[in-house]
């Protein structure tokens, strides 16, 4: 099938890869120029795992191209997936100011019959109304059908994600669209569940919001444990066996965050309200990862007394291992409150150090290894999980630093190796300490 895709962020370029792959010819389309250019060159924007590979496969076999003109991407093509941001707006409400402009750019080239999917995730009620809005724009009166297809990949392993999805929703109120839409995935061979559009909007809504409360949930069991000797993670662990608990997003920690979790749960709620409806658990969900996301500086100040003049080396900037996104991420809260209680601090991370000097300037000093890092430093913040830290050599440590100190916010050292090195002052989150 020839496709096209408006937006080449995270799900965009994902999305355009995997579907190449599987043997379409697709035209990603991007307003950012730059972001087009290092395409265009077999270059990633994001640091994405498999991506590049198969950037640089699909494109010299001449299934994948990139353009910034959608005059050009959108030329003849049978499908239009619409994967632009939808960023958190005014009182929580989703910003679709992005969506707005692709529904424009797509009524000034709209060819006959072309299905468009929106991808981007979006309130009930979203797909309706772009459908109106092209065809309000659209002069020509060309017929096009629209079809909800929410996406589900997670950063850091959206490659696999794409190709092997859990489940892939088409919400259409037509059936050969919705068809030729599940046409489309069919090479991937998954489960592909057939709803209402206003179903499949909200499907994606409930799930992220489901996954933020489970989050929310195991971390204010890790900190009832922390107050009652329990370990959470022996706890996790036992919950997660039971089938209808599941193991996935029972892992303790500083919290969520990054570009989907926070916005869409406040945008589920919004929607809510909108409709004179009140989510209870839903605004304790976001009150609860607020706190969590402090729990790091809380230990410190409770170790230290007052913080000013101390040093703290940050591992980990990213809102999650294997992806360079500082969208949310809780290093931004944590680096906020540190500098602002006079403390230096210096972070490392092995991939998103561009994205965070962006946002966090010279507050703080950005180093290139975690031995550097933690170079004579008062205390080590473990903030995201990376396998980098995860194998630190804690000896390497012992070398740097004095008397190494380490509040771990995603338990992600073994306890046993701890234990092995004396020296150590160790404070996990929902575990017992080791001092
Ligand atoms: P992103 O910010 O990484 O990418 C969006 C891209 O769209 C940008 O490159 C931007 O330049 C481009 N764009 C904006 N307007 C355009 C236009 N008119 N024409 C062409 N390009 C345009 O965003 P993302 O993280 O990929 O998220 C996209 C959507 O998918 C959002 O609604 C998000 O909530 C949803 N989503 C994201 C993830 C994720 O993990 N990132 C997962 C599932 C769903």
């Amino acid at each position: 099938m020839k496709v096209a895709i408006i937006g080449t962020g995270y799900v965009g370029l994902s999305t355009g890869v995997c579907l190449a792959e599987i043997g379409h010819h697709v035209t990603c389309i991007d307003i950012n120029e730059q972001k087009i250019d290092k395409l265009k060159k077999g270059i990633s924007p994001i640091y994405e795992p498999g991506l590049e590979k198969l950037l640089m496969k699909n494109s010299s076999d001449g299934r994948l191209q990139f353009t910034t003109s959608h005059q050009e991407g959108l030329k003849d093509v049978e499908i239009i997936i619409i994967a632009v941001g939808t960023p958190q707006g005014e009182d929580g409400r989703a910003d679709l100011t992005y969506l707005e402009q692709a529904a424009y750019d797509i009524s000034t080239h709209l060819s006959s019959d072309t299905i468009i999917v929106i991808k981007s995730t979006v309130p009930v009620g979203t797909n309706e109304y772009i459908k109106k809005t092209i065809e309000n724009l659209n002069v020509n009166g060309v017929p096009f059908e629209i079809v909800s297809n929410p996406e589900f990949l997670r950063q850091g392993s959206a490659i696999l994600d794409t190709m092997k999805p859990d489940r892939i929703i088409i919400g259409s109120e037509n059936k050969t669209a919705a068809k030729k839409v599940r046409d489309m995935y069919i090479p991937l061979k998954v489960s592909i569940v057939l709803t209402s559009i206003r179903s499949a909007e909200m499907i994606k809504y409930a799930s992220n919001a489901f996954l933020a409360n489970k989050i929310s949930f195991i971390n204010e069991i890790a900190n009832i444990c922390e107050a009652v000797g329990a370990d959470v993670e022996d706890v996790a662990k036992g919950m997660g066996k039971d089938k209808r608990i599941g193991e996935a997003f029972l892992r303790p920690g500083i919290g969520y965050g990054g570009s989907c979790f926070p916005k869409d749960v406040k945008a589920l709620l919004h929607t809510a309200k909108l409709h004179g409806k009140k989510f209870k658990l839903l605004n304790e969900t976001i009150a609860i990862n607020d706190i969590q996301q402090e729990l790091l500086v809380k230990k410190a100040i409770k170790r230290f007394g007052k913080l000013k003049g101390k040093k703290i080396a940050m591992l980990g900037l990213a809102f999650k291992p294997e992806t360079d996104d500082m969208r949310e991420a809780p290093s931004i809260k944590i680096a906020n409150l540190l500098t602002k209680l006079g403390v230096k601090v210096v972070a490392y991370d092995p991939v998103a150090k561009e994205n965070a000097q962006i946002i966090l300037g010279n507050t703080i000093q950005f180093v290139d290894s975690v031995y550097e890092a933690i170079t004579d430093v008062d205390a080590i913040f473990i903030v995201t999980e990376w396998e980098e830290f995860k194998q630190i050599d804690l000896e390497k440590i012992l070398q740097k630093m004095k008397h190494p100190i380490i509040f771990d916010g995603r338990n992600c050292i073994e306890e046993e190796k701890i234990w092995q090195c004396k020296a150590v002052e160790y404070y996990p989150v929902g575990r017992p300490e080791i001092v």
